[in-house]
């Protein structure tokens, strides 16, 4: 057993191509910069989702500019030219930070979280994005922003990104020429809308954790209404359809990193459905890679 495990995991150094020829990216998602060695070791093709939230919590300051700076580099150092997406900031539903005045919530997950605390947080948002532009000429760096909701947000999040090059070029600091800009597609608005928030990104990537949870209204934490958390449900399967369909009417790629992309059997789906990317917790890499070569893409 641990000779077939070894062997998969070699087999898995090599790209994913289904039955039809289509090279499916298999990445993996990760929280600290030392969760890069469990990617490489299992052939990850690159970071499809590094939660930077890390770097905020459990600390009585904010980090600074450089040290953000170190923990981006690092990543995109040690993945040596593999794709690298950061996404920025995740705090404010249950997450409190103890350096930032936040009111409590009747509903956090409906409140103040994410690309919208960031976009009311302007020096704090800016810090971060300072940083990962900084990090990009160690490698492969893409930037992400959660939550998006509304394509004024993705426009405002853009505007600060552009602001924030800006202040690295005034400081002549270095920072990459091409950085693609992506969202995080788990809000059910942006998916119906993905249409009209393709032409202003790169790439999606559908955290089905929360688009399911938002999209059934139902908790993704809470036992008594798991039943309602299924992934293979034709809502959640319509949307993703929606999201990849307008993707690729405007030339930009799709992944999918929530936990349904690492799980073989929805996994399935999400190739026939014509998903390029697929970002999962780094052990479940090899069995994923072995599995995408048995897949036919039947649409694009
Ligand atoms: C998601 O919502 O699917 C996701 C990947 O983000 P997180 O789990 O960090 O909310
Ligand atoms: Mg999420």
């Amino acid at each position: 057993y641990v000779e077939e495990l070894a062997n998969l995991r070699d087999a898995a150094h090599a790209p994913a191509l289904t039955s039809d020829g289509k090279r499916i990216e298999v990445a993996g998602n990760i929280g600290t910069p030392e969760d890069c060695k469990s990617v490489l070791a299992n052939g990850g093709d690159g970071i499809g989702l590094f939660r930077s939230e890390f770097l905020f919590l459990e600390r009585k300051q904010m980090p600074s500019e450089d040290e953000q700076f170190e923990a981006y580099a690092a990543v995109a150092r040690e993945m040596a030219g593999r794709p690298v997406i950061i996404r920025t900031m995740d705090i404010g539903g249950d997450k409190q930070l103890p350096y930032l005045q936040m009111e409590p919530e009747e509903n956090p997950f409906l409140g103040f979280r994410a690309i919208r605390l960031c976009l009311a947080e302007k020096e704090m948002f800016l810090t971060q994005l300072r940083a990962i532009l900084r990090a990009s000429t160690y490698g492969n760096v893409k930037v992400m922003f959660p939550m998006i909701a509304i394509v004024e947000e993705l426009l405002e999040a853009k505007a600060l990104w552009e602001l924030a090059k800006e202040q690295l070029a005034a400081r002549q600091t270095p920072f990459a020429e091409q950085i693609e800009t992506g969202i995080m597609i788990e809000v059910p608005s942006a998916a119906l809308i993905a249409d009209q928030l393709a032409p202003h990104v790169d790439f999606f990537s559908i955290g089905s954790n929360d688009l399911i949870q938002y999209t059934f209204a139902a908790d993704r934490m809470n036992q008594k209404v798991g039943y309602l958390y299924n992934p293979g449900h034709p809502a959640i399967l319509r949307l993703i359809d929606k999201v990849v369909q307008d993707a690729h009417a405007h030339g930009k790629w799709v992944g999918v990193c929530g936990e349904m992309a690492g799980d073989p059997l929805y996994a399935k789906e999400l190739v026939a459905l014509g998903v390029d990317e697929l970002s999962m917790t780094p052990t479940s890499i090899p069995k994923m890679k072995q599995e995408i070569k048995g897949m036919v893409v039947h649409s694009n």
